[in-house]
């Protein structure tokens, strides 16, 4: 399926560049060029490798509370804002933010970690904004999704108005991929992310949290895992949406259907992937059965394709216990999508069957759609599941019930199903500042 990409802030560029390394690398074009990275602070775009400079658009930059570069001494605030880019000193404020410890603001380049100061450069900057996303060709994409850390200022603020400014103006789906914060970064993060889920909630087509906290793995602090988490969240949205974008290499009956990832999407709410590989067996007997297969002078016995399904039914039990890029209840979810990508010879018909039936028995939806990648010289079989709409989500709860606990909502605000509160992005702002 064809998709735009929009990075904002850190964790959204470093995200999006990470994709696009990714599509490179696998040679699933899925974006067909369609780019763009917009933050308030220039020190990620340093740090860029696969999205062009002129995909890079800095925001805010003579707007008074934007900082461009960090004070040596932060009472002295007169060298605080924009005045050009110290590419060491943003660097160092980079990494002390990035350790999620509550810095004081003037600390911070870019909007200081206030999603209220995001979404006034982001209104203020406007036409800038719509100039940039003018430059996403909507007719070659089936839909756009803007990434961003929802813990973030500019990620958030910024963020939130994108998605609304997209809504606006494109009649395909606007889907957002939102990093949380881990448990160890601080509370005005996660009360950013917690009023960030429920601006995007009602104001995307489908929102995709990815929780550093369960991909941080224990390791302190957070950022020390960032190359890896993206990684992973690369290698799962290219699986989905990469998935059919590789040039034919060979014909299957089972092919995924692009439009299935939009239908399975429609159901709104939260999403999360899961991924899991094997590798083909290699015995002889296995590959000798293979060898046969492609040569079409195995009569499709029984039993290569029962060692066919019991590899799948295993390869997608695996994919139900493994870590999901937001952790859930799967019974919770609406609809799921399964994509089995590897060589069509080690995919059968009934392989395949067993593998949907699997995926509604254990998540007690019968909207299970499926498809395959045919991957002729793959030496894996890869599965990856779409679950849509999940609403058991203990990590969103708690982070709501901190930002409840902070005093940011009623407790009747708070929730998963975000889809029921209202929201705009003015709703993003507003978080107090209440340290740690
Ligand atoms: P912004 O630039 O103001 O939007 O703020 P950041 O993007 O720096 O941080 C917002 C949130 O995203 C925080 O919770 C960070 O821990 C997280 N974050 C920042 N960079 C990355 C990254 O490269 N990968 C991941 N997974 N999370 C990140």
């Amino acid at each position: 399926m064809k998709l735009a990409l929009i990075g904002v802030g850190d964790a959204g560029t470093r995200i999006v560049d990470r994709l696009v390394a990714a599509e490179a690398e696998t040679g699933r074009w899925f974006t067909e060029g369609n780019v763009l990275a917009f933050n308030t602070a220039a020190h990620a775009f340093d740090e860029t490798e696969s999205i062009p400079d002129e995909r890079q658009v800095l925001i805010g930059d003579t707007h008074p509370d934007v900082t461009q570069r960090v004070a040596a001494d932060a009472d002295d605030t007169s060298s605080t804002h924009v005045d050009g880019v110290d590419a060491d000193d943003t660097e160092a404020a980079s990494d002390s933010d990035r350790d999620g410890s509550d810095k004081s603001s003037t600390e911070r380049p870019g909007v200081g970690g206030d999603p209220e100061v995001g979404a006034d450069v982001a209104t203020t900057d406007l036409p800038e904004i719509r100039r940039a996303l003018d430059s996403i060709d909507e007719t070659e994409v089936a839909a756009t999704m803007v990434v961003a850390g929802l813990g973030g200022g500019t990620g958030a603020g910024v963020g939130s108005v994108i998605v609304e400014e997209l809504q606006a103006v494109h009649e395909s789906p606007v889907y957002a991929l939102g990093v949380l914060p881990a448990s160890t970064e601080s509370d005005r993060r996660a009360l950013t992310a917690a009023r960030g889920i429920r601006t995007l909630v009602p104001l995307a087509d489908a929102v995709f949290p990815v929780d550093n906290e369960a991909w941080r793995h224990g390791v302190e602090p957070v950022d020390e895992r960032y190359d890896a988490i993206n990684d992973a969240i690369a290698t799962r949205i290219v699986g989905l949406f990469g998935a059919g974008e590789r040039a034919p290499t060979s014909p299957s009956e089972m092919r995924i259907d692009p439009a299935d990832i939009r239908r399975t999407l429609e159901v709104g709410g939260l999403a999360s992937i899961g991924r899991e590989t094997v590798t083909i067996e290699t015995d002889s007997s296995g590959l000798m059965a293979r060898l046969l297969r492609l040569l079409g002078l195995a009569d499709d016995t029984r039993g290569g394709q029962e060692t066919d399904a019991a590899t799948v039914k295993r390869l997608v039990q695996q994919v139900l216990n493994a870590e999901l890029t937001l952790p859930c209840d799967i019974t919770s979810t609406d609809r799921a999508l399964l994509i089995l990508s590897g060589p069509p010879s080690a995919i059968s018909r009934k392989g395949f069957e067993t593998g949907r039936y699997l995926l509604e028995e254990e998540t007690g939806t019968v909207e299970v759609l499926a498809g395959d990648e045919p991957l002729p010289d793959a030496s894996t079989i890869t599965a990856t599941v779409l679950f849509a709409n999940v609403t058991t989500v203990p990590r969103i709860d708690e982070l709501q019930a901190r930002a409840t606990a902070a005093g940011a909502f009623e407790p009747s605000e708070t929730g998963t199903d975000g889809a029921e509160d209202t929201g705009g992005a003015e709703d993003t702002g507003g978080a107090e500042d209440t340290g740690d």
